[in-house]
């Protein structure tokens, strides 16, 4: 073998540039950090639910299409019956599916910043052209002019608009998106992940565009550990889409476990309900302390600025809080901290840590 050769001399410049997604060792921490559900199931459930996974038959494969889950699905998420489903291992499997489907030679993916990491760096992996278009400073709300100019120079294959977005949590004003979905000959996928946390939706009004799709996760409804996304919209984008699909991508246990919890989704409804109360209540407590500058939040979770991010969030972690320190990963989010919604236990625990922190 040649004595110069590396194994990086084969690995895209592109990749060995990335840095991977870092998820943080939480420990014994409370973890208020990813916008998990704080929530489990009682006794009961979990009783009834593990009856249900005795039936797997693991020496099969899963059903290819995963038919029931996506009746459940399309039930309780209340999908127009005109519009096709697929689904995903989750909804970052999906953004991976859509970009593959899309991209090519002078493909550009437009999407808003600061907004959810992965559209980026999904971007980043298969080798298509990302445009990040900024929010508006100090309010997040979409600047139209920017987004409808980015438009025209790029004429994007995608656009992605998070809804609530993340880290942000407010949800853009309607006829901003109206217009862009309008402006654009590109697909325009709104992702409705805190769809549980905002009565704001698009899925009734897929059949208005045919360019328009809507993504949503079960994650944070309460099952981000079984890794199921859907993606909506007409059967002409999505047949394209599912053929970027590995098969079987949804697993057996997986497949169980998200029809049986649909099937009790009332738990789940009421879990997300009481979430959405004590959002409130942190909002209304964080606003009180001093030197902290919060956003409202149609999500759960809940964006706030501090005079110095790194020291509270250090601070924190050492009180065993985790939440998730934005400070230093786009311009807009100088000195931020997010902060999910846990347990009524939790908040308190969070808010007292932060007055101690601060
Ligand atoms: N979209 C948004 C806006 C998110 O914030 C997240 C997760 N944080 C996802 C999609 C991915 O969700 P999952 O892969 O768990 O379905």
């Amino acid at each position: 073998m040649n004595d110069d050769y590396t194994i990086t001399d084969w690995i895209r410049p592109e990749i060995q540039q990335l840095s991977a997604y870092h998820v943080p060792e939480p420990g014994n921490a409370i973890k208020l950090d990813a916008m998990e559900n704080p929530y489990q199931w009682d006794a009961a459930l979990v009783e009834e639910w593990l009856k249900i996974l005795r039936t797997a038959t693991l020496n099969r494969y899963p059903d290819p299409a995963a038919h029931e889950v996506k009746q459940q699905l399309r039930a309780v998420m209340q999908i127009p019956e005109t519009m096709d489903v697929i689904i995903g291992n989750g909804s970052d499997e999906l953004i991976q599916m859509l970009l593959l489907t899309l991209n090519g030679k002078e493909r550009t993916l437009l999407a808003l910043e600061p907004s959810f990491a992965m559209y980026r760096l999904i971007a980043q992996v298969v080798g298509m052209q990302y445009i990040g278009v900024p929010l508006q400073a100090d309010t997040f709300s979409l600047d139209i002019f920017s987004m409808l100019e980015a438009i025209e120079i790029h004429q994007p294959a995608l656009i992605f608009l998070a809804y609530p977005n993340n880290p942000t949590g407010n949800v853009f004003a309607l006829e901003d998106i109206e217009d862009i979905i309008e402006a654009t000959t590109g697909l325009v996928v709104i992702d409705e992940a805190y769809a549980p946390f905002t009565d704001n939706s698009f899925m009734s009004r897929l059949g208005e565009y045919p360019n328009l799709l809507v993504m949503r996760t079960v994650s944070k409804l309460g099952l981000a550990g079984l890794r199921l996304g859907l993606l909506a919209g007409s059967h002409e984008s999505l047949k394209q889409i599912d053929k970027t699909r590995l098969p079987y991508n949804i697993n057996v246990l997986t497949q169980l476990s998200a029809v049986f919890a649909l099937q009790h989704y009332t738990v789940l409804e009421k879990q997300t309900q009481k979430i959405r109360a004590d959002r409130k209540n942190l909002l209304a407590h964080l606003s009180t302390i001093r030197g902290v500058q919060v956003w409202d939040s149609q999500a759960n979770f809940i964006l706030f600025r501090v005079t110095d991010a790194q020291t509270v969030f250090e601070n924190l972690k050492i009180q065993g809080i985790l939440i998730k320190c934005l400070h230093g990963s786009h311009p807009l989010l100088n000195n931020c901290l997010r902060v999910t919604v846990g347990t009524s236990e939790e908040n308190q625990a969070f808010l007292q840590a932060l007055r101690e922190a601060m």
